[in-house]
């Protein structure tokens, strides 16, 4: 599917993958096919295959063409959220008996999917510090089918080395999962890294503009993409027309926009790193981050999500978070505003006594693509600066 766009560039490919003219009307952008079912010309004789929406429908096919391509992949498949993209991968890839080796630092609705949904179905999982390829290994049992990463992780911005995954994966005959919302295709290739599925929450960078849920899978096996593609069907979690095309839209600022993400980001990190009331600040692109050489080698840039660390515990973590004006306060990620939350209390409220726990002083920014300048104004003052 992606063979033709191999020989462009990325920016190119975002705005053309999928993006064919409208076969009826010329029309340059693929229209919202908002409709169900297609007449046959006569029992059977499909026109271009299309038979029913969730099985398949224009728009969504022109968003997962463009996927495909973004990643790299042989097969891009869109759904109606991140966790049924997830729902649909451990469905696919899952049964009773079987292990999986999860990140000790997730995004919280990730944890709930294993902890609460699919352990009812006998499947198993522990959890590693995905970070350190020793760990992994330690955690790998003859029944393990899958090692599942998030690089940059939510919300610490812990750093995995992909390949040394996919070098472990690959001698334990396991798939290896790499959730690459926080980065989006634009700063980071798992597949080319050797990871066998990407799970996006298109929600976020990939539709990039607080307006629709959606979720993607990508792999490079067309074998795993048919078999994936049968349960997509078969379950049913579909994006639908106008959701698929609102992410098809974001897309093709995708790369303009990470650029700016990446470059507002650095900026706060460095005002947040000088300032007297944060006690740490987690972004991979700072030089003392742990992970900040692996990060430089698998990202282009480090994005625009960036964790700190208040003096003074929760209370002023969640003091900051209530102050800040022009950083709306609010759930989420990747859009072009501005978010700030309080992890703990917010989108990690269902890891709290898990071994995913996040400290209570911790603060989350979204940094979006406004004036660097009214930002930093708005964390100082929200500072108390
Ligand atoms: C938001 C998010 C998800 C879940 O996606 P939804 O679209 O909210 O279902 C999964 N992984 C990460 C890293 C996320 O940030």
């Amino acid at each position: 599917m992606s063979d033709s766009y191999s020989r462009q560039n990325f920016e190119t490919v975002a705005i053309h993958a999928g993006n064919t003219a409208d076969p009826l009307t010329g029309a340059v952008v693929p229209p919202i096919y908002q409709v169900s079912t297609y007449k046959q010309d006569g029992v059977g004789g499909l026109r271009g295959g299309y038979e029913y929406s969730r099985s398949a429908n224009p728009t969504r096919t022109a968003l997962e063409e463009n996927l495909a391509a973004l990643e790299g992949g042989r097969r891009g498949l869109a759904f109606a959220s991140g966790l049924a993209a997830e729902d649909c991968l451990l469905r696919t890839l899952l049964g009773p008996g079987d292990h999986v080796v999860i990140p000790n630092d997730a995004y919280g609705g990730t944890f709930r999917l294993f902890d609460k949904v699919v352990s009812r179905w006998g499947v198993d999982w522990s959890v590693a510090d995905t970070s350190d390829p020793a760990s992994v290994r330690a955690a790998l049992t003859d029944r393990t089918k899958a090692i599942w990463v998030e690089t940059p992780s939510n919300p610490l911005l812990g750093i995995t080395d992909i390949a040394a995954l996919a070098q472990v994966a690959r001698e334990a005959g396991v798939r290896l999962v790499v959730d690459n919302t926080f980065a989006s295709p634009y700063l980071q290739q798992p597949l080319a890294l050797g990871a066998d599925v990407v799970v996006h929450s298109m929600t976020k960078y990939m539709g990039g503009h607080s307006d629709v849920v959606g979720g993607a899978l990508v792999v490079s096996d067309a074998a795993l993409g048919e078999e994936l593609a049968y349960h997509q069907n078969a379950m049913g979690a579909v994006a639908g027309p106008f959701d698929a095309w609102l992410v098809l839209r974001g897309i093709k600022t995708l790369a303009v926009r990470m650029d700016r993400h990446s470059e507002n980001a650095t900026r706060v990190t460095e005002m947040l790193s000088r300032h007297a009331r944060v006690t740490h600040v987690l972004y991979p692109g700072l030089p003392e981050h742990p992970g900040h050489e692996i990060a430089a080698k698998q990202m282009k840039a480090f994005g625009g999500m960036v964790s700190f660390r208040v003096a003074g515990g929760e209370e002023a973590a969640v003091e900051v978070c209530n102050r800040a004006k022009l950083f709306t306060l609010g759930e989420s990620l990747g859009g072009v505003e501005s978010l700030i939350e309080h992890p703990g209390r917010m989108t990690h409220a269902s890891v709290a006594g898990s071994a995913l726990e996040v400290p209570a002083d911790l603060v989350r920014l979204s940094v979006g693509i406004e004036s660097a300048d009214d930002l930093l104004a708005d964390l100082q003052q929200a500072l108390g600066s």
